[in-house]
């Protein structure tokens, strides 16, 4: 009986790919992976692999496998056909972008603090207790509701497509009983916002904000916030936030900050391929792999909104480009937790696509190649407690993002896909694609 079992493969050996196990070690040339029930039983190179006869061989060679991309920063639910609205988030919509993402290889994806009627926390929770396990849907978490300080008189300065899911607080025991609201959802983290939108909004002062932090910490939940400016940042940190979801702005991150972000092992979010969108232009927007999942409707739709920004603001838009540019150079040199965030589903950030164009900025700002991968696959993984994801290791699940180019080479072929395997399964990316562009 053994043997009648013994002679069905019961595994799948990928031999002959280059392995970029994104612990930031050095990429093994001719490695192999060994896949049983969905989790990698072994990893390494190929000549050191014990090979049963029952396995099932694929050849990868001439491919890279890197593990799968891990973006804890994004909107769920809101961009469709090119647009940005509350009125385009429905439970299909946040499905779709599940399965855009799990398309481009990015297999978990936490959404920032706008989620509406619980749909994001209700397929949270399904996809956790077993009742929605589909390899084509990216693993979803999420903030559920976030905080902003109300504007009296306008919307408060929270996301702009979503001012009515963001809860509001004016003093620091409105914004405890807030937290409390929010954290009986179970959400995976406190999102707040900090920002005047160039003076237009009004922010949460320290006191309250630092009422949210210490209350998340004593329901057991982390904090993290939007800031764009110096003083905000160092003050959230200062309040003990577990994160910023942004770089700062222009003059970009001073010795003070650093140090301080330093010390408490704070995490910075990257958030870069948003700014970079329009002042790089808009050629972009023609990448083959973008074409795959998005019509070429949907593109022009999101190169007429980006044309909408008069010539006059690129050169300014391009320097504050710069500046977070050099800025990421200095936190990493400072030795400070960076952590790949694409912000997408808001703009021109295309869901699953944003998360590559955010790698290529990382890289191309001066990021070494094997530490953005780090810090887009294994070190978001171990910041969200998913320590069975996020590298290849023995014993981990076999989420793998298999290339037809090297991302050593040039960063941007992590978009030339070959295969995405999801828990061991492979997805059928041809026909998803197909379906992509058939809707509407
Ligand atoms: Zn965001």
């Amino acid at each position: 009986m053994a043997a009648a079992v013994a002679s069905k493969p019961t595994a799948t050996l990928y031999e002959g790919a280059r392995l970029i196990i994104g612990d930031g070690s050095e990429a093994i040339d001719d490695g192999a992976i060994l896949v049983r029930d969905g989790l990698i039983e072994y990893v390494g190179p190929a000549t050191e692999a014990t090979i049963e006869s029952d396995v099932r061989r694929v050849s990868l060679v001439g491919k890279t496998v890197m593990p799968t991309i891990v973006n804890p920063h994004g909107h769920i639910g809101y961009l469709k056909n090119g647009n940005t609205d509350s009125a385009n988030f429905s439970r299909e919509n946040v499905l779709d972008h599940l399965r855009r993402l799990s398309y481009y290889g990015i297999s978990v994806f936490q959404s920032l603090g706008t989620d509406r009627d619980d749909v994001e926390i209700a397929i949270r929770n399904q996809q956790r207790d077993g009742t929605l396990a589909d390899p084509e849907l990216a693993l979803l978490l999420s903030a559920a509701s976030g905080l902003a300080a109300p504007t009296p008189g306008s919307e408060n300065g929270g996301a702009f497509f979503a001012p009515d899911a963001i809860r509001e607080a004016s003093t620091p025991d409105e914004a405890r009983a807030v937290v409390r609201e929010i954290a009986k959802k179970n959400p995976d983290v406190i999102k707040f916002w900090v920002d005047t939108r160039d003076g237009v909004k009004e922010k949460f002062s320290p006191e309250v904000y630092s009422a949210i932090v210490d209350e998340a910490h004593n329901l057991g939940l982390r904090a993290i916030a939007h800031i764009y400016e110096l003083d905000d940042a160092k003050g959230v940190v200062r309040a003990g936030a577990d994160g910023t979801a942004h770089m700062v702005r222009n003059p970009g991150p001073d010795k003070e900050l650093l140090d301080m972000l330093v010390a408490n092992d704070v995490f910075v979010f990257t958030s870069m391929s948003i700014q970079r969108g329009i002042p790089e232009g808009p050629a972009w927007l023609d990448d083959p792999s973008l074409l795959e999942t998005v019509k070429p409707e949907h593109t022009a739709t999101v190169r007429a909104m980006m044309a909408q920004v008069p010539e006059s603001m690129r050169p300014q838009l391009k320097a504050g480009y710069e500046v977070l540019e050099s800025g990421l150079r200095t936190y990493v040199d400072a030795g400070v937790r960076v952590l790949l965030s694409a912000d997408s589903g808001v703009l021109h950030q295309f869901i699953g696509f944003a998360e590559h164009r955010e790698l290529e900025s990382m890289v191309d700002a001066g990021m070494p190649v094997l530490a953005a991968i780090k810090a887009s696959t294994l070190l978001p993984a171990q910041m969200l407690g998913l320590d069975d994801r996020g590298s290849l290791e023995a014993g981990k699940r076999a989420d793998l993002l298999v290339l037809d180019a090297n991302p050593l080479e040039a960063i941007a072929n992590t978009r030339k896909i070959h295969t995405v395997i999801i828990g061991g399964i492979e997805l059928d990316r041809p026909a998803m694609s197909a379906r992509f562009l058939s809707t509407t």
